[in-house]
């Protein structure tokens, strides 16, 4: 599933044809991405010009007027991409965006993506600061820590309403970096030194992943595939996907379980 990073990384996709007009606009009506939103409602965005885009966590905000927003969320296999303005519609390209330059593609085999129209100048006032935010602070992840004091380290970390844009590798690889055990209760956990972990994943995700991809091509999500380039082989990302796999700190075999839900890859020594 598409985090932080991946989800910058697909923004910039589309972003590089701010300033251009929709000429025509594809949609697959009956597509679950349209749940929220009748795909014959997007037809207001035909002959409006691609103003701007920011991204905020797991979703994405493409504007094309002052109170004009698309947003866009790639659910597990949601993609944005884009081809030649007269890209012939391929199977689960749900929405196609056509400029005079370029189609911008919204692909989603799974369709847990979703879309949304907003009218408002700022849809987005309600969400909570994002790790690489500089409201993102001590004092915030404090007052987190003492109201989930049971919550385990690796479900507050997932908590879309504390930790916007981080899944399932992000924060495998913060727990590790703390060496920490995925388990561990939000009480135990010091809110400074838990905040730097999640700063240095969170920004050396963005790093790697969206701006070392900028101009790379996409093909979907596996190390590797997804991106031609990915965290390097001393963070657990290269490690955590395939059983057997070593810490790269001490080389002793990972260990898996679910925690939080979610399939979990720890270090048995580094994190006690
Ligand atoms: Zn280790």
């Amino acid at each position: 599933m598409p985090e932080l990073a991946e989800v910058e990384l697909a923004r910039r996709q589309w972003a590089a044809f701010h300033g251009e007009k929709i000429i025509s606009i594809d949609t697959q009506p009956k597509a679950r991405i349209y749940r929220d939103c009748p795909a014959p409602a997007l037809r207001i965005l035909d002959g409006k010009k691609l103003v701007g885009s920011k991204a905020h966590g797991k979703r994405m905000l493409f504007s094309f007027a002052p109170a004009l927003h698309l947003e866009v969320h790639l659910g597990m296999s949601g993609k944005l991409s884009v081809d030649a303005s007269d890209h012939s519609v391929a199977k689960h390209d749900h929405l196609i965006l056509r400029t005079k330059k370029a189609a911008l593609i919204f692909n989603d085999y799974r369709m847990f993506g979703r879309i949304m129209l907003h009218d408002l100048s700022d849809p987005w006032t309600h969400l909570p600061p994002q790790p690489q935010d500089s409201k993102f602070s001590v004092a915030y992840l404090r007052k987190k820590l003492e109201r989930h004091p049971k919550k385990p380290l690796k479900g507050l970390l997932l908590d879309q309403a504390i930790c916007p844009g981080i899944g399932n590798w992000m924060a495998d690889e913060i727990c590790w970096k703390l060496g920490l055990h995925p388990a561990i209760h939000s009480a135990e956990l010091d809110a400074t030194s838990l905040r730097k972990a999640i700063r240095f994943v969170t920004l050396g995700a963005l790093k790697h992943v969206a701006d070392r991809n900028e101009t790379a091509s996409t093909t979907g999500f596996a190390p590797g595939s997804y991106v031609a380039n990915v965290p390097p082989k001393n963070w657990l990302f290269q490690h955590r996907w395939k059983k057997g796999g070593n810490c790269p700190a001490c080389k002793v075999e990972l260990s898996r379980d679910t925690i939080a839900s979610r399939t979990t890859a720890w270090c048995p020594k580094c994190q006690k």
